[in-house]
């Protein structure tokens, strides 16, 4: 979607700190980081948000990136969070579905 900014990170057409890429989606670092390790999880096809992902496989290849995003990054073994806001009350603010890890530090319980 051309107005979209996730679309235009995946594209290569504005900056970001990619951390991994292939097979359809790609991961790079918060640019307003909420922990020592904030990477955000993308499809390269724009979906607006989780309501949206009607495709199961694509669902489970986002978590497996984000796993294996985890693992590369060194946060797997201490632990981390995955996370997906949805929509207003979920707290989204950009509409391109996205898995948010998070990790380097111990998180609480419940979220605000
Ligand atoms: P959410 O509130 O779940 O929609 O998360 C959107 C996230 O995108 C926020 O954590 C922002 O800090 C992050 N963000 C927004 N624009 C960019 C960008 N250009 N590069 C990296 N992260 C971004």
């Amino acid at each position: 979607m051309s107005s979209c900014i996730f679309c235009k990170i995946a594209a290569g057409e504005i900056p970001a700190q990619v951390v991994k890429k292939g097979d359809g989606m790609v991961a790079f670092r918060d640019l307003n980081p909420q922990a020592p390790t904030h990477v955000l999880v993308i499809p390269t096809t724009h979906l607006g948000s989780l309501n949206d992902a009607k495709d199961a496989a694509v669902l489970g290849k986002l978590m497996a990136f984000a796993r294996d995003v985890a693992l590369e990054t060194g946060v797997a073994s201490k632990g981390y969070r995955v996370v997906v806001n949805t929509n207003p009350d979920g707290g989204q603010t950009v509409f391109h579905l996205h898995l948010h890890v998070l990790g380097g530090r111990a998180m609480k319980w419940p979220p605000g």
